[in-house]
């Protein structure tokens, strides 16, 4: 009887495994998705010979980890005391707690360098003590509902868990079928338009979706399916499987997700819906915003008497799904295809997905958004690579005058404003999405205040904005280097500066508007459709003293673009009924926050980018700055670079 591919693999491990540690027993070996997992009774003799594993791997060729047997683990309140035991005090641990999934005991500590001693002697006491493999991590200076209650979640579920990722490893080494090998792309959505982004990546031997989001602003309820990305083609939607299985994305190996947005993200819990059972590739910051925006998102379509595409259970069985990969962390995500995240600047964890396809066949960058330039929050995109022979890249400043002025002069202009209206004793009110604008604008508001150069008045932070604030400060390291080491510094950390005030009820909602003094209020949601900022919006308009101020975009058919564009009155419901607003509150725009990068810092990615890519793919654009931008990098810079539509199909190799 022939044994399959992966039983080969395992038994090549453990093989290799005797030859280094000779004397070591195995209690089992398996998959956990791309990494090969051994457990062991005797755990010490890799503690004591750190070096064994890396032998093995590099003679298998395979990323390894070496676990101990769960029977040999200390139990878990034996194991919390036995580490208070051997750290001191001054490590100042705040929490510790168990990782099931992965054998670990994660210790939250205010000096994490203490935890772990002198040439990591500490660690490895604790290592032999209580046989679980500690993991120091800096307390995250503010609790996160999110970033806690995913990980109760995952906790919860771990035996499917491991089931999962059992299963895709397998899958991930079942023999490739040989032959002439090609690589094609497939448009499916967010090609000459924002929203709805989705590519397919198609070779002989895999099919991976990249992004699946949802176009809110578009959903036209006479065609619900004009907001979605054409999810419905044969290459990704096996109608026999649909009919007879209830499982229609069949064959499609796996998902990844560049970040969170709606507009990539929005869409990936349908598929979850219909019963997809592969993986969602993604960046820890990622999974939990997605999870955060998708349970939003379904909120206001549900307050406004919308049709929802899937529900709460369906986020939820992506994140039993999901497999997190940090920044340049290789991983293999199908027999032919490997995935490396790269950091794009554009919101926390976003992402340039770089493919590696074959063995050197053809290499794939899809930018996802991307940021090319240093902001108060992230470094700039990545854009050198190993190799690459393709790029699709995002155009949404892509056409001929979308040139933006930059972070600093942007900032200079918020402090003038806000700076005129506190002195003519006005509030400014800044409508924003939870995520990125708002921790930018916090961050300005807090350096101008913090050095004098701007009066210190309270900012009120109302939605969202706190939790999404929070989610930043649980992963500093995706955060540019500067605010990274203030965060960790604790006393330093600007986002517990103490001008800034969480509104949580509707008492201080009132309180704040009735209030004579000057103050800077944040409110979701961006774009003024909706969210505690037409309360406020609502109540201050008809006072010239105060102003509206526009950090982000207003898409055409938002209250926010009417407001922007001029209009002096405008009817809103408010209380139960409709009431008519007088405008006379200033109306003034800040350009220059936006997280794409602007015509400028596209052409200057895509030029300066190494190596340099062959073909360039535009997309994530208006139909004409999509087309500009592809035009402008062909005629002035020599790059085979084309605009598709939507729906094509594109040879690459
Ligand atoms: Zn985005
Ligand atoms: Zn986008």
């Amino acid at each position: 009887m022939s044994t399959a591919e992966w039983e080969d693999i395992l038994e090549q491990t453990k093989l290799a495994v005797l030859e280094f540690a000779p004397e070591i027993s195995i209690s089992s070996i398996d998959f956990e998705a791309s990494l090969i997992v051994v457990y062991t009774k005797d755990i010490d003799y890799f503690t004591d010979n750190p070096n064994v594993v890396k032998q093995i791997a590099q003679k298998i060729r395979r990323r390894i980890s070496i676990r101990p047997d769960p029977s040999i683990l200390m139990d878990e309140e034996e194991a919390k005391n036995e580490i208070m035991k051997i750290v001191p005090p001054e490590a100042g641990i705040n929490e510790i707690y168990f990782e099931p999934e992965t054998c670990e005991v994660v210790i939250e500590a205010d000096a994490p360098g203490i935890v772990i001693g002198k040439e990591g002697q500490l660690l490895n006491e604790i290592k032999k003590q209580v046989k679980w493999a500690p993991k120091v991590v800096r307390t995250p200076p503010i609790k996160s509902k999110t970033v806690y209650e995913t990980r109760e979640f995952l906790k919860m579920h771990k035996d499917e868990r491991r089931e999962f990722l059992r299963e895709i490893g397998r899958k991930l080494n079942r023999p490739v079928l040989k032959g002439e090998n090609w690589v094609r792309v497939i448009s499916l959505g967010g090609y000459r338009e924002v929203g709805r982004s989705a590519t397919l990546i198609m070779t002989r031997n895999s099919r991976i979706l990249v992004d699946c989001g949802l176009n809110t602003g578009n959903v036209n309820p006479e065609e619900p399916w004009s907001g979605i990305p054409y999810l419905y083609v044969p290459e990704i939607w096996s109608q026999d499987a649909f009919i007879n299985e209830n499982n229609p994305f069949k064959y499609l190996d796996a998902v990844v997700l560049t970040h969170a947005h709606i507009d990539h993200s929005g869409l990936v819990p349908l598929l979850y819906k219909y019963n997809f059972k592969g993986p969602l590739y993604t960046t820890p910051p990622t999974r939990d915003l997605a999870v955060l925006l998708q349970m939003d998102y379904l909120k206001l379509a549900h307050s406004e008497g919308g049709k929802v595409p899937y529900d709460s259970k369906d986020i939820k069985e992506m994140l039993k799904r999901t497999i997190t990969v940090e920044y340049g962390e290789t991983t293999d995500i199908t027999p032919d295809i490997r995935l490396t995240f790269h950091n794009a600047g554009h919101i926390l964890g976003s992402s340039i997905a770089h493919f590696h396809i074959g063995e050197g066949l053809h290499n794939v960058v899809i930018t996802g958004d991307i940021k090319f330039e240093k902001t108060w929050l992230f470094n700039a995109a990545n854009n050198k690579f190993p190799r690459v022979e393709t790029v699709i890249i995002e155009s949404t400043y892509g056409g001929k005058n979308d040139f933006q002025p930059s972070r600093t002069e942007a900032s200079e202009n918020l402090k003038s404003i806000v700076s005129n209206v506190i002195n003519r004793g006005g509030k400014v009110l800044v409508p924003v999405f939870a995520v990125g604008r708002s921790q930018e604008v916090m961050l300005v508001l807090e350096e101008y205040i913090r050095t004098e150069q701007l009066a210190k008045i309270p900012v009120y932070l109302d939605g969202m904005i706190w939790e999404a604030t929070a989610i930043h400060a649980a992963y500093p390291e995706y955060l540019n280097r500067d605010l990274k080491e203030r965060i960790f510094k604790k006393a330093d950390n600007p986002f517990l500066s103490d001008i800034f005030a969480r509104v949580e009820t509707q008492e201080k909602r009132h309180e704040i508007i009735n209030s004579p003094d000057p103050a800077v209020i944040l409110a979701t949601s961006g774009m003024m459709n909706g969210g505690p900022v037409m309360e406020y919006f609502i109540n201050l308009a008809e006072n010239p003293k105060n102003a509206l101020l526009f950090v982000g975009y207003q898409a055409e058919g938002t209250i926010g673009r009417r407001i922007q564009r001029g209009e002096k009155s405008i009817t809103l419901p408010y209380m139960g009924k409709m009431t008519n607003i007088e405008i006379n509150m200033e109306i003034i725009t800040v350009e220059g926050f936006s997280g794409h990068a602007d015509r400028k810092q596209l052409i200057q990615f895509v030029t300066s980018m190494h190596p340099k890519p062959t073909k360039i793919i535009t997309c994530h654009g208006d139909n004409e700055n999509c087309e500009y931008f592809a035009e402008t990098l062909m005629r002035r810079y020599g790059f085979d670079a084309y605009a598709p539509k939507n729906l094509e199909t594109l040879r690459l190799f």
